[in-house]
């Protein structure tokens, strides 16, 4: 099984994707926990070419060009061969980051990102996808709290511009209600993660 955690910053989405992992292990699931942009050399070196753009930084193309090239790498050398060995494979963020950062806050378009994805990793879907939501002010205050990670953005982006992908994950939520479980990412890690996993149960007890 694929599953995608997604959400915008300060959603606790990466903790969420370890504690998952790791219930899941101790369930004897074989795990794979990985991570977007990233999850193979490849792929965390075009990491470092986004989190660290050249003097004036990326045009919204060339953005969303190298989120799809790392995709690739990251589908083909791990998530597909994990599958393929019957694993389970927990990536924080895949390509509906994509769609919401560049497609609808970056302005490059849905269309363009999905054919970019299409071209790149095969369109390769996740089996479920959660979305954690989270009080704008929460987000806020969880970012100004996290020390160290602070080069782990990319910088130089206002309210308006995570308002705006905010809202594109949202409209994806509700164009595929299937495939998208919105999680209340609201209050500490533990009662998150009790969220989660009871979103999981049919999943669990197939
Ligand atoms: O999820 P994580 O915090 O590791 O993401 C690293 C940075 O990359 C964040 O600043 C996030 O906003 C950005 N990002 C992006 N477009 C994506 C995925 C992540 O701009 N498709």
């Amino acid at each position: 099984q694929f599953i995608a955690i997604e959400g915008g910053e300060g959603s606790g989405k990466s903790t969420q994707a370890k504690l998952l992992a790791e219930a899941l292990k101790a369930r004897g699931l074989d795990v794979d926990l990985t991570r977007e942009p990233g999850g193979t050399p490849g792929a965390e070196a075009i990491r470092g070419l986004l989190l660290h753009p050249p003097g004036e930084g990326w045009g919204a193309e060339a953005e969303a060009l190298l989120f799809a090239a790392a995709r690739a790498d990251h589908v083909a050398r791990r998530i597909k061969p994990a599958l393929e060995a019957g694993r389970w494979v927990v990536c924080d963020r895949f390509v509906d980051s994509s769609r919401a950062y560049q497609g609808g806050a970056g302005g490059v378009g849905d269309e363009t990102v999905r054919a970019l994805h299409e071209i790149g990793s095969g369109g390769l879907r996740p089996d479920v996808t959660l979305l954690i939501a989270v009080d704008p002010t929460v987000a806020s205050r969880r970012i100004a709290q996290r020390d160290g990670n602070a080069a782990d953005a990319i910088g130089g982006r206002g309210q308006l511009y995570h308002a705006a992908v905010a809202r594109a994950f949202k409209e994806m939520a509700e164009a595929e209600p299937h495939r998208f479980v919105l999680v209340d990412g609201n209050g500490p890690p533990e009662a998150v993660q009790a969220r989660l996993i009871g979103a999981l149960t049919p999943m669990l007890e197939q």
